[in-house]
């Protein structure tokens, strides 16, 4: 490729979007693309696989496809393209008869160099008219592993699309992106597609804004209600496993005069749109949500992900909380363990439908999920190890592990209390029934099993229930008790129990950990976030499609005196200044 064409990539680069670079993940797959190389692009969640294939899309003669799974992540897409001023629409079944019909007799009029549509919406007919009159420069295949039935989202309509390809009359250049690593998938992709020697791009799964955390056998709810009001401003997704504990999480926070809005699929479509646009727009900064949340989202100012729950593994953690702090900026991916969670993971395998040999692999899968709850080394390099990377250092300074200052505490004689009277109480009662018996609560059931006349009965009298149930939860975690599979889980003492209480261990646990607070957010970028709400709100389009976080800042930092200086902050490109350029200009002049 000569230097023309990549100057004339890095021209339209700023022109549309504002930037003056490529990432380095990006740059060598457009380069392949421009090259006419099939390319498989496996990037993580954030890492800016759209441009990849849209910089080149302007560029080629004729159209570009870009098959998307998602109705609403289609339409987010396209909107977000034509606020940049480039010339795309969709095609898909939310679309009237008549509505598509313009659609495509604008298509081959060639008033569109990018179409997306869902794989759905493959049949060569349908696409005679705009082949006759537009040539096919490339397919981009959007969230390639749902091709896959090793990925974790496998769509069958996502085979039609070889098919498709091999029916075109003259073949178009095929890219594939995903976000999925595992060498299976990637495999599929290849096979699936019938891609001819793909150039395969796999870029670091690092995302180095991001900060890890796990939070064993704390206070769930506690901790998420603390956390959102100690982020008010900020916009976070909290994850809960199933439809009843958001509902319940839900409930709760409101209850606690706390703006939050739920998603799941038990609540009416309407409710959901509502949801989902309440958070886009930043009517609302909260959304407690089950795993049904998010995949058409790309909301850039995300700026924390908590898991109320545990995943079912690793690839789902990874794209849930990898929705934190898609621009760049900060963003916290908290994870809240308890070994419940393991329990009802390994309930939805054992129930599932899928054969034997799927549901051992998705049982090793799980496995690795709970090493990364209980390892204590970086999280991160935990992670990046999983996709096949290796992690550049042991200690990333941005994970709860490599962070931790927390200080231990010993706290042998609490645990003899508690195991002596589990075992007294002989193993056969749950953790309420336990804490009771040592706080000397006068319970009725304390009273009818005769537990006031036990000798641990009150030894633990100073503490209150809640804690002393955090603290078995801890020992629970740590392995030094277990908690029974049945439907009232009952506590049981592991063998390390045994040795704390013959004295031959001792027992250390961390004292809470501090919250970490994010960076303060300078006046004038509340300025600039209100001025963007309004310009959003006016224009019916969510704010960060206005600008997005990444950029506001970047005007704090440059504080630009004239309009040609504005074009110089990373994401303002030419059309956006023509249409906001000069309010946020006034404004940074009234504010700074
Ligand atoms: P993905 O699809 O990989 O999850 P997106 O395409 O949504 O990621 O991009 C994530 C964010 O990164 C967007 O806000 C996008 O504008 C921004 N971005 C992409 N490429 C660049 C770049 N070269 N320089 C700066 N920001 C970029």
């Amino acid at each position: 490729m000569n230097d023309t064409y990549w100057t004339q990539a890095l021209d339209l680069l700023q022109r549309f979007y504002g930037y003056p670079s490529f990432r380095p993940a990006q740059e060598p797959v457009v380069r392949s693309l421009l090259a006419g190389h099939d390319t498989v692009a496996i990037m993580p969640t954030g890492a800016g696989k759209s441009i990849c294939f849209q910089i080149p899309a302007l560029m080629f003669p004729g159209l570009t496809l870009v098959i998307s799974p998602l109705i609403s992540l289609m339409k987010d897409q396209v909107d977000a393209l034509v606020q940049q001023g480039i010339a795309a629409t969709y095609i898909n079944s939310s679309l009237s008869h008549a509505e598509s019909d313009a659609r495509l007799r604008a298509i081959a009029a060639g008033e569109y160099k990018l179409i997306y549509v869902a794989p759905e919406r493959l049949d060569t007919n349908y696409f005679q008219y705009i082949l006759e009159h537009q040539p096919l420069a490339m397919v981009a295949v959007d969230e390639a592993h749902c091709l896959s039935q090793w990925g974790h989202d496998f769509r069958p309509s996502y085979r039609q699309i070889a098919p498709f390809i091999a029916s075109l009359p003259r073949r178009p250049l095929v890219a594939a992106f995903t976000a999925t690593a595992t060498p299976e998938v990637r495999e599929d992709i290849i096979r699936l597609l019938a891609l001819r020697t793909p150039d395969v791009h796999v870029s670091g799964f690092d995302r180095p804004n991001l900060y890890f955390e796990v939070q064993r056998g704390v206070d769930k709810a506690a901790f998420v209600t603390h956390y959102i009001k100690a982020h008010a401003d900020e916009a976070g997704i909290v994850y809960a496993a199933t439809r009843k504990e958001v509902d319940k999480l839900y409930t709760l926070l409101k209850r606690k005069k706390l703006a939050v809005g739920r998603y799941h699929a038990g609540l009416s479509d309407q409710e959901r749109a509502q949801a989902q646009d309440d958070f886009l727009y930043d009517n609302l900064q909260v959304i407690v949500a089950t795993n049904a949340f998010g995949m058409g989202i790309d909301k850039s100012n995300v700026r924390y992900v908590i898991h109320y729950n545990m995943p079912k593994n690793i690839e789902a953690y990874y794209q849930e909380a990898g929705r934190a702090g898609r621009d760049g900026e900060p963003g916290a991916c908290i994870l809240l363990f308890s070994p419940q969670d393991t329990m009802t993971q390994r309930y939805l395998i054992d129930v599932s439908t899928e054969d034997e040999q799927r549901k051992v692999h998705n049982l090793a899968k799980l496995q690795r999920m709970v090493d990364y709850c209980h390892t204590p080394d970086c999280l991160r390099a935990f992670i990046i190890r999983y996709f096949g990377g290796t992690p550049e250092k042991e200690n990333c300074a941005n994970c709860s592990s490599c962070n931790d200052t927390t200080e231990k505490v010993d706290v042998t004689i609490d645990a003899q209390k508690i195991f002596s009277c589990v075992y007294r109480m002989h193993e056969r009662f749950g953790l309420t029934l336990v804490a009771q018996v040592l706080t000397g609560s006068k319970d009725k059931r304390v009273r009818q099993f005769h537990f006031d006349e036990l000798s641990t009965y009150g030894i633990m009298r100073e503490h209150t229930l809640q804690d002393i149930k955090l603290l078995m939860q801890r020992f629970i975690a740590t392995d030094y008790l277990r908690l029974t599979e049945d439907k009232y889980p009952v506590v049981q003492l592991c063998p390390s129990a045994y040795s704390v209480m013959r004295g031959q261990l001792k027992v250390y646990q961390p004292v809470p950990k501090k919250q970490v607070k994010t960076v303060a957010t300078p006046a004038l970028f509340d300025y600039l976030r209100s001025l963007r709400k309004d310009i959003a709100t006016a224009q019916h389009i969510p704010p960060y499609m206005v600008f997005s976080d990444a950029t506001l800042r970047d005007m704090c930092t440059v504080q630009p005196a004239t309009l040609d200086e504005m074009l110089t902050v990373k994401g303002v490109g030419e059309q956006k200044l023509q249409r906001f350029g000069q309010q946020f200009l006034d404004c940074i002049q009234a504010h700074k």
